[in-house]
């Protein structure tokens, strides 16, 4: 197999376990990123230090690389374009589009027949009190760009609430309120589309947040295989109707009945999908490589059972404490400076499948 190399937009933790899986495929990366000595480039075979839409990067980034792909979704559509212009780029643009506006994307998932919360664009303060109120007082406000890890976000329990310049709160940005749902888990699909339309996915993760950032994902999920299957097939009409290649992480709430309610989708591996490098024998990052570099995907089925946990902060000072135990998986990410909120890594703990 000859030596082909693959571009990937963004220098995080993301970008580093897709370069690793890279390597292993003989694959070699090309990491474009403005942030120098970045995770990704630290296991790359070169960093491209510049803007995400600087002209001349892309021009170099595509003179480079045999195709491109990216680790995070909000890459300028308009960079991903220009590249697309002169070499593939995997997911396809129109996947960042479909993510990067919180309207933009329910009204997309939708479209593909999966439910969202109900929803209303708000772009005054006016349109959120009228939102509120068919809303019955209670909605989660959400700007429609740049959100992340609950971050540009606002909860409205109940009428008492006051919305009293909540508009300008959130920075006078367009904002999307959802109406609240009553969930009784989170859990998010992981799967994947190849360039032949072969669709594998990997089983459904349960979902713990804490503070907004992902803590805990716990495989089997409790949910029925009528739930399960509903998730799959939510992931094969999204990852078709994009005529996708590559790894795609989806989010939804689970109602009393079984039933799911779509939240979000990244078009990029995903934390909850860290997991699969422990219990699968081709994870998330290596899925996506194979597809974005066309070859055949890995589809082995789990043979483990485990839980992730994010180590975030000073939970990095448990590393030692882990690394005795010879049950978990420790995956650091090379970040020399510590932050609360910052993920310094995860830990996965295997126990037998049942
Ligand atoms: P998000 O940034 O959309 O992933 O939201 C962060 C977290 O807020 C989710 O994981 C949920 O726990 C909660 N949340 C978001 N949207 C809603 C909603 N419409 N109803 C209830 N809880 C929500």
């Amino acid at each position: 197999m000859s030596a082909k190399t693959i571009g990937i937009i963004g220098g995080g933790q993301l970008g580093r376990m897709l370069a690793m899986a890279a390597a292993r495929l003989n694959f070699r990366t090309v990491i474009l990123e403005p942030q120098a000595d970045s995770p990704a480039a630290q296991v790359a075979n070169h960093q491209i230090t510049a803007a995400y839409d600087d002209p001349a990067a892309l021009a170099e980034l595509a003179s480079l690389c045999n195709v491109v792909t990216y680790e995070f979704e909000n890459v300028p559509v308009g960079a991903a374009e220009t590249l697309a212009a002169s070499v593939p780029v995997y997911p396809p643009p129109k996947a960042l589009e479909a993510a990067q506006d919180r309207l933009v994307e329910k009204r997309f998932i939708n479209d593909c027949g999966i439910p969202t919360a109900k929803f209303h664009s708000v772009d005054s303060q006016e349109d959120l009190e009228a939102a509120l109120k068919d809303f019955g007082g209670q909605g989660v406000l959400k700007t429609r760009r740049l959100g992340y890890d609950g971050k540009g976000q606002r909860v409205f329990r109940s009428p008492a609430d006051s919305a009293e310049g909540a508009f300008a709160a959130l920075g006078g940005v367009p904002l999307v309120l959802e109406s609240f749902v009553a969930f009784e888990r989170e859990v998010s699909i992981i799967a994947a589309r190849a360039t032949d339309g072969t669709i594998v996915a990997f089983d459904p993760a349960e979902n713990i947040h804490r503070n907004g950032i992902l803590h805990t994902s716990t495989i089997p999920a409790s949910i029925s295989d009528a739930t399960a299957k509903a998730a799959r097939q939510a992931a094969d009409a999204i990852l078709t109707s994009l005529g996708y290649v590559g790894v795609i992480g989806i989010e939804f709430f689970v109602l009393a009945d079984g039933s799911l309610i779509a939240n979000e989708m990244a078009p990029r591996v995903h934390n909850s999908g860290h997991w699969t490098e422990a219990a699968y024998v081709v994870s998330q990052f290596e899925q996506h490589i194979r597809a974005v570099g066309g070859l055949p995907l890995g589809d082995a089925g789990r043979h483990s059972d485990c839980v992730m946990q994010n180590l975030i902060g000073d939970d990095i000072l448990t590393v030692p404490d882990w690394l005795r135990r010879k049950d978990a998986l420790v995956h650091l990410y090379g970040k020399t400076e510590s932050r609360p909120g910052r993920k310094m890594g995860h830990v996965t703990v295997l126990t037998a499948k049942t």
